[in-house]
């Protein structure tokens, strides 16, 4: 029987000293599973450090190691498309080059794929070393995309996740190009099961990922799965339209039909900031409007499937 085949995907930036570890660490486990064949991807992106040279010793001693290089930094989402681009296993497994996803649990992740599941995503249950802001910022990241798009998204979801060659043949037909590749996985809707780990501190260096380019991030993720923002000020603009028309009505009932028997005084500067309060809110109401046509312009250039199909029988 043809042995089935796992592609490990590494997006490696400035990872030099990280990849003997990752790289023995990936020995160990295929010594544990010999009924796989394995392949591993590094994709080199735009290191400025000796990176290259870590990687092509080991694929010059390892035919199953493919080495790409970008010719720049293109950052994670597009290391990791190259990777999954590149991969020609029966599933593909995506790992960070630092150690903090651990090679071990890859056993874990393979049984779990065996007895079914098309996805198979690693859920952080702790990061140690995490900052305050990195912590929290993640928390808030996700319960917001929970609440406004119609991706799952679960807290703690990572990129350490193996999926099936049917779900990496969908991804590499994707065309869009500010991406999370995370949340387009999930977005298929395949079969999905979890395996829990502990993250644990990043073996050398530092993480590349700044709080300001994780902040890009998540604006990528939040644009790229809904029109929620803009909805939020058309809404907003109907509200203040509303009130400001309501309360309107009856300032111009009182004044000039009543005669102002209540003695309000409302002076004219006063009615004319109730006018000008429901102007911007018909502007503001225009623009959630306007966010109903680019959802529509943004569906078609996205050029997301219609459908995703499973089986075909
Ligand atoms: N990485 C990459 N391109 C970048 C930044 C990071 O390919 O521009 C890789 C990096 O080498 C590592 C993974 O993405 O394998 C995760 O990066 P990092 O550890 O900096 O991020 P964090 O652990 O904070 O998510
Ligand atoms: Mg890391």
């Amino acid at each position: 029987m043809k042995k089935k085949r796992i592609s490990i995907v590494i997006p490696v930036h400035n990872e030099e000293k990280n990849i003997p570890f990752v790289y023995d660490a990936l020995r160990d486990v295929w010594n544990e599973l010999p009924h796989y064949e394995y392949e591993i991807i590094f994709v080199n992106d735009g290191s400025a450090d000796r990176s290259d040279l870590a990687v092509e010793s080991i694929a010059a001693s390892d035919k199953g190691v493919t080495y790409i290089e970008f010719s720049r930094n293109f950052g994670k989402e597009a290391a990791t498309s190259a990777g999954i681009h590149a991969a020609t296993g029966d599933a593909v497994m995506m790992l960070d080059a630092d150690m903090q996803h651990p090679p071990a649990l890859i056993p874990l992740f393979i049984e779990k794929w065996e007895q079914g599941a098309e996805v198979v995503v690693g859920v952080r249950k702790s990061n140690i070393g995490e900052g305050f802001v990195k912590k929290y910022g993640s928390l808030a990241f996700y319960a917001l995309m929970r609440m406004i798009s119609e991706t799952r998204m679960e807290s703690g979801e990572t990129d350490f996740r193996l999926i099936d060659r049917m779900v990496a043949d969908a991804f590499c037909k994707l065309t869009e190009r500010a991406r999370m590749t995370r949340s387009l996985i999930n977005w298929f809707g395949f079969r999905t099961k979890t395996v829990p780990f502990d993250a644990s501190e990043r073996l050398h260096g530092v993480a590349a990922y700044s709080t300001v380019k994780l902040i890009r991030l998540a604006l990528y993720g939040i644009a790229s799965n809904s029109l929620f923002p803009l909805r939020v000020v058309g809404y907003l603009g109907v509200i203040i339209s509303s009130l400001s028309f309501l309360g309107g009505s009856v300032v111009f009932v009182n004044r000039y039909i009543l005669q102002d028997p209540l003695n309000w005084h409302i002076s004219g500067p006063a009615q004319l900031a109730i006018i000008n309060v429901f102007l911007i809110g018909i502007v503001l109401t225009s623009l959630g409007l306007i966010a109903l046509y680019i959802g529509k312009i943004d569906r078609e250039v996205t050029g997301r499937p219609l459908y995703v199909v499973r089986k075909r029988i």
